[in-house]
This record gives structure tokens, C-alpha cells and sequence, in this order.
């Protein structure tokens, strides 16, 4: 792309920006959480909108000149309402987290008792952790997965509910490869009279293209980011029922937030409208049929893939059977073009900055129009650098050999906005 105000006026910024363009390009993205936006989507996150604030929501603002911006922020709400069948939905947060922490503001008082899954098993650190601010000021009661399943135990997730009361549940995670049953999570909630929050953000493109369960009718309120498989800009929204609209509205703003980031709005209504499509239907599924044929070619390799598989976009496995740690594995993918996450895996013994284990995830690749074949591909890569690594032997002949096949892949398949 070019950028001929940008390379005049801020040459080692442009310089930056291009060589960051050439890594996307040339690189095999197997972050779970992370996508290829759309040029148009680029292009809406890049305009005038930034110049703008809008305290407040349409028709109610606290400063003049929103005739454009609150029909902007109108159209951006109601293909959420469409696109997930909510009766509300407020896309001001500036990010997932943010958004997380107006239902703490929303529906909790400091120190009440908040019950989310354990940042080992899957959960995110909103979601009481102890490092985070909720885990801080909130009195957190963890979930995790059972050891022999690597699945969910609503058994467990009932009894820690009855237990301890909590007033908000959290059900969604960032490494769980497995369906989320929010039909249960409610019936558990209901029966404590908690309020139940679905935090979708890996999943809310598959759930918006049909190819996950959705959570509407089931969780009181629904939070998400805009910037995974959504495949929008950098942000995040809140969905609810309209009991709830008042609350979650008021945790944003005047709670949290101040002016909301309109560029971002803009983007996020064309996010929408991309993820309307039949054509995104059709991606959500193949993101799906792409991790399963990615996991089952692991598998045969040998991977340790926790729960044994995948039913979305997210495989995370355990490397100690192949005798390296999820670090230098992570690293050493890396220089082959392959870029993953090292992650924990359910009962890791390792340390939290040296796990056992790696997430990969293919709503990229799936972006850039790949499908089973190169995931088979993909996976054999995986297999060839991390048992060169294990062995200690051949390492650097096998990640530039690696590389080279993972830069004639990627020159097939562009990677949009790019
Ligand atoms: C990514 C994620 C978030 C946080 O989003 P940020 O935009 O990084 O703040 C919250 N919850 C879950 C489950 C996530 O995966």
C-alpha cells in the first residue's frame, strides 16, 4: 500500500509500517486472535471520523456538530442488532477489555463475588484473574476443564455456583477449542440468580456466520471484540437484552470510557456489513473445516491436542510428548514464517512465561482463501520444525527450508488489505 503523506512527513514510521506490511505478507498467521481486516475496513479505520468527538450516543451528545457521526454510530448498532438478532447493542468500548469491565461496572459492587474460567484453562484475565484489576477488586471463584476431557465440567461449574453466589458469570475463554453450551451456563446462572455474560470475542464470527452456537436468548449480556474472527477493526461491543440496555450503556459511558473512537465505529459498520454476507457465512464455515483438518493432521503426527481436537477456530496443544516447551517452539515456528502463540495447557507444570504448550488458530489463513490442503501442508511445517527442534538436529536447515516453502505458499494467497 502506499502511504505518500505518511512516507514524507515520518520516513522511519512509514519504513516501519511498510516492513510490518511485508512480515503480514510473507507470514503464515496462526495467532487464534488475529485477522486480515478488509481494505475497506482499513480504509474506514484511516479517516476524518478520528477528527471528531461524540460523548454521549445519538441524539443525546454533549458536544455539537454529530449530524454525520450519529448516523455513523446509528448504522453501526443496528447491523449488530441485525447481524446477532439483539435487542441491544452498544459499540462504543475501546476494546475487549474495556468492554468487560463496564458489566463489572454494570452489575457488580467492589468485592462481589464474579465467576469466571482460570487464565490456565482458557479464561481471559477480565474475567477475575488475580493480576487484573477484576481479579483486584472483585472476589473471583475460577472454573476450569476436567484433566482426562480437557472439556468444561458443568458438574463443577454448578456445585462452585451454589457454593459461592456469584452475581456475574463468565462463560467464553481464549483457548477453548471446544463449543461453548450456553444453554447450560444459563440454567446454572438462573439458579443462583446470577447475571450471565458470553464473552464471544474468539468466536463471534463463527457464531455471526453460523457456524458456533450463539449465545442470544441464553446470556443476559453478550460481550465481544470487533478485531478477531469478526474480522473488524481493533474494538469491541456489548450486546444485551433491552432489560439491560440502560446499564450497560451507562457503564460505558458516562462510566468508563469518554469520547468513543468514531474511525473505529465507521469500521466496525463495515465489519458488519462484510460479516452479513453469505460469503462470510461460507468463511466462518471453512475457518471451522480448516482447524479440523489442521488438528487431524497434527494428531496423526503425533500432537497432544487438548480435548483431543477442535469444534472452532482453535487448536491447543501440549508439546511435552514431543519433548520441547511451548517457547522455543513458538519462537522457532516463527523464524520458519510460521507464526503461533506459546500458550499454557490445562494442568501445565511449566511456568506461565515458559509453558508446555502452543495455540494456533486459522481465521487467517482462512482470510487469505486457503483451505484443508494447506492446512495438511501447515501442519506437516509444524511437525518438521518442532521435532528438528526436539532432536537438536538439522534445526536451522529445516526452518530456512520451512521458510522458503511458507513464502511460495503465501505468495499464492494474498492476505487482504495488503
Ligand atoms: C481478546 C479477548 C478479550 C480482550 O480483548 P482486548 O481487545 O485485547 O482487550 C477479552 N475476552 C476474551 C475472551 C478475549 O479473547
Amino acid at each position: 500500500m502506499t502511504h505518500d503523506a505518511l512516507a514524507a512527513a515520518d520516513p522511519q514510521i512509514a519504513e516501519l509500517v511498510a516492513a510490518e506490511e511485508r512480515r503480514q505478507a510473507d507470514t503464515v498467521k496462526l495467532i487464534a486472535s488475529e485477522n486480515y481486516v478488509s481494505k475497506a475496513v482499513l480504509e474506514a479505520t484511516g479517516t476524518v471520523l478520528t477528527n471528531k468527538y461524540s460523548e454521549g450516543y445519538a441524539g443525546k451528545r454533549y458536544y455539537e456538530g454529530q449530524q454525520v457521526i450519529d448516523q455513523i454510530e446509528t448504522v453501526a448498532v443496528e447491523r449488530a442488532k441485525a447481524l446477532f438478532g439483539v435487542e441491544h447493542a452498544n459499540v462504543q468500548p475501546y476494546s475487549g477489555s474495556p468492554a468487560n469491565l463496564a458489566i463489572y461496572l454494570a452489575f457488580l459492587q467492589p468485592g462481589d463475588t464474579v465467576m469466571g474460567m482460570g487464565l490456565p484453562f482458557g479464561g481471559h484475565l477480565t474475567h477475575g484473574w488475580s493480576v487484573s484489576a477484576t481479579g483486584k477488586w472483585f472476589t473471583p471463584v475460577r472454573y476450569g476443564v476436567r484433566k482426562d476431557t480437557g472439556r468444561v465440567d458443568m458438574d463443577e461449574v454448578r456445585d462452585l455456583a451454589r457454593e459461592h453466589r456469584p452475581k456475574v458469570i463468565f462463560c467464553g475463554g481464549t483457548a477453548i477449542p471446544r463449543t461453548i453450551d450456553f444453554p447450560a451456563f444459563a440454567e446454572i446462572a438462573r439458579e443462583v440468580g446470577a447475571v450471565l455474560a458470553a464473552d464471544i470475542a474468539h468466536i463471534a464470527g463463527l457464531i455471526a456466520g453460523g457456524a458456533h452456537p450463539s449465545p442470544v436468548g441464553h446470556a443476559d449480556v453478550i460481550s465481544t471484540t470487533t478485531h478477531k474472527t469478526l474480522r473488524g477493526p481493533r474494538g469491541a461491543m456489548l450486546m444485551s437484552t433491552a432489560e439491560h440496555a440502560a446499564a450497560i450503556n451507562k457503564a460505558v459511558f458516562p462510566g468508563l470510557q469518554g469520547g468513543p473512537h468514531n474511525h473505529t465505529t465507521a469500521a466496525i459498520a463495515v465489519a458488519l456489513k462484510e460479516a452479513s454476507t453469505d460469503e462470510f457465512k461460507a468463511y466462518a464455515h471453512q475457518v471451522v473445516a480448516n482447524a479440523k483438518a489442521l488438528a487431524e493432521e497434527l494428531a496423526s503426527r503425533g500432537f497432544d491436542l487438548v480435548s483431543g481436537g477442535t469444534d472452532n477456530h482453535l487448536i491447543l496443544m501440549d508439546l511435552t510428548p514431543k519433548g520441547v516447551g511451548g517457547k522455543p517452539a513458538a519462537q522457532a515456528l516463527d523464524r520458519a514464517g510460521l507464526e503461533t502463540n506459546y500458550n499454557a495447557v490445562p494442568y501445565d507444570t511449566r511456568k506461565p512465561f515458559d509453558p508446555s504448550g502452543i495455540r494456533i488458530g486459522t481465521p487467517s489463513v482462512t482470510s487469505r482463501g486457503m483451505g484443508e490442503a494447506e492446512m495438511r501442508q501447515i501442519g506437516a511445517w509444524i511437525d518438521e520444525v518442532v521435532t528438528a527442534l526436539a532432536k537438536e538436529s538439522d534445526v536451522e536447515e529445516t526452518i530456512a527450508r520451512v521458510h522458503g516453502e511458507v513464502s511460495e505458499l503465501t505468495a499464492r494467497f494474498p492476505a487482504p488489505g495488503l
